[in-house]
């Protein structure tokens, strides 16, 4: 049996041990055995890697480069993960439990592509054109970095989030410091192993262990001027407590429960594809997962035997195999957590319809069945909580406006879908969603061009495209006074000539 390999932080541009001298296995979810061995990061641990990041910001080794310098260093990012991608696609199958096909052609291709967005993005950065407000100066807005920035991602996309935070956040010359997800760190330790040598020393830290003491830390630091996470809601509120020690500025994308409206003139054949594709895909741990599917009643049961005759056909496997559609959940912590629910939804009163237990064929690992409810009313737990795991509700509306009332009903609004050919009706019902995004005919699509995050409680702030640039940035207003010696003291102007 290989043995696990051993990883270590990367602080101020040096790999490091915790200073407890601590460290914590790493499993993979579909074979069970520890993969490897990480530091256990701790808050002195973290204050080093701020302080370093802090020193490079104040020295102005990566903040002062120019925008050409900032883009070159991403490009070059982006073809080292592009000349190492099946090494980390691999990798992140083997932590996450992904597979194969997801990791090597949508997570590594959009890493890739999100790393040179930003590299052309910070070049074309500009502030608003000058102008004559006051009628005695030019005022003229320059984007600035906001400092040192710290970001939390979570386990389901691990590289990818990070680059979501990472390649803005540099764009715009910042300085970072991450922490990964403990059950998922390997990546993201792997990516700043191949980066190394790109930046300043400093400039790019990641530490590793736990949310409450690790994350703690880089959310309450005053020597942090942003914090980034991704995760869950209970986690936002948290950080939103510990960053008000300072004011530091708040970038939370945290959970979700999509909707998926079916229209009765929508395609079943590709309304059940998508539902499908989005409700299952990487093993629905994804905050944009469609979990809640609503169909007009005239088409329902229709509707419901296609897409069990769909599930049904999911091959359910060791997540490195190609022949593989869906791989186990990142732990047994989230297999119980999916039991649960099943066992909540039934109590309810939901009817299974597919799924529900754990498939036999697969003697190790944290698999779980691809699962599918009908009859779910809007009060139940399922239909209101984020699962994060495969488990499917499908309910019957009559009315457009019934349907958008059961919609919105939620806490969450990350991402929804509508699905019909009268494009005119779709987008009526696109424009009444109170979701961030809403794509019509197709669920989950996501491009580096466009921004990503949520309305109520699926936070605020933009992942991906120009908007989160700018929410890595902050906005002066510098004002250059244009009448010289001439010019009247400025509360002549307010208060006329009194004296
Ligand atoms: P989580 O909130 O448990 O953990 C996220 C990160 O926060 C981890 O690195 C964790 O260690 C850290 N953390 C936990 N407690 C902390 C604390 N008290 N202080 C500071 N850091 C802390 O979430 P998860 O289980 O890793 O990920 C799943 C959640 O993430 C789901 O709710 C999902 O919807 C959400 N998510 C959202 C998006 C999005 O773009 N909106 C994308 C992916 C995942």
């Amino acid at each position: 049996m290989k043995m696990p390999e051993d990883y270590h932080m990367f602080i101020g541009g040096k790999w490091a041990s915790s200073s407890s001298r601590e460290t914590f296995n790493v499993i993979n979810p579909a074979t069970e055995q520890t993969i490897a061995r990480v530091p256990m990061g701790t808050r002195e641990d973290v204050r080093s890697a701020i302080d370093s990041a802090r020193d490079s910001f104040d020295k102005g080794e990566w903040a002062n480069k120019t925008p050409a310098e900032r883009s070159a260093a991403l490009w070059k990012m982006a073809e080292i993960v592009e000349n190492n991608s099946l090494m980390l696609a691999q990798l992140e199958s083997k932590n996450v439990g992904k597979t194969i096909k997801y990791s090597r052609d949508s997570d590594m291709p959009f890493i890739i592509d999100n790393l040179r967005f930003f590299a052309g993005a910070i070049r074309n950065m500009e502030g608003k054109a000058a102008m004559n407000y006051s009628g005695m100066g030019i005022s003229i807005i320059k984007r600035e970095p906001i400092g040192v920035v710290g970001a939390i991602v979570p386990w389901n996309y691990p590289l990818y989030i990070a680059i979501w935070k990472i390649a803005p956040a540099l764009a715009a010359g910042n300085s970072i410091v991450l922490k990964p997800a403990s059950y998922t760190p390997l990546t993201l330790l792997e990516f700043a192993k191949l980066t190394e040598k790109v930046l300043p020393k400093g400039v790019l830290n990641v530490v590793t262990g736990p949310g409450d003491t690790v994350g703690a830390e880089l959310a309450s630091s005053s020597k942090v001027d942003m914090i980034a996470l991704t995760g869950d809601v209970s986690t936002g509120k948290k950080i939103m407590q510990l960053a008000s020690n300072n004011i530091k500025k708040v970038h939370l994308e945290l959970g979700g429960k999509a909707p998926f409206v079916v229209l009765p003139d929508a395609s079943i054949d590709a309304a059940t594809e998508g539902a499908i594709v989005s409700a299952f895909w990487n093993t629905a741990q994804d905050c944009t997962a469609a979990t809640r599917i609503y169909v007009h009643e005239g088409m329902h049961d229709k509707f419901v035997k296609m897409l069990v005759s769909k599930a049904s056909k999911i091959r359910i496997g060791d997540p490195m195999k190609e022949s593989t559609d869906m791989g186990p959940l990142v732990s047994e912590k989230q297999r119980q957590r999916t039991e649960d629910y099943v066992k909540s939804g039934i109590s309810e009163g939901a009817k299974l319809v597919h799924g529900g237990k754990r498939p036999k064929q697969m003697k190790k690992g944290f698999y779980y069945e691809p699962t599918i409810f009908t009859g779910v009313e809007q009060k139940m737990k399922i239909c209101q909580q984020e699962i994060f795991g495969p488990v499917l509700s499908v309910m019957k509306y009559r009315t457009v406006d019934e349907v958008v009332d059961k919609a919105n009903d939620t806490i969450y609004g990350l991402a929804a879908s509508v699905w019909g050919s009268d494009i005119t009706k779709a987008m009526n019902v696109a424009g009444r969603l109170k979701f961030g995004e809403v794509w019509i005919n197709e669920h989950g699509i996501l491009v580096s061009e466009m921004p990503h995050g949520g309305y109520k409680q699926s936070g605020f702030g933009k992942d991906l495209s120009m908007y989160s640039l700018e929410e890595y940035s902050q906005a002066k207003h510098i004002y250059i006074d244009q009448t010289g010696l001439a010019r009247k003291p400025w509360y002549y102007v307010v208060y006329g000539d009194k004296k």
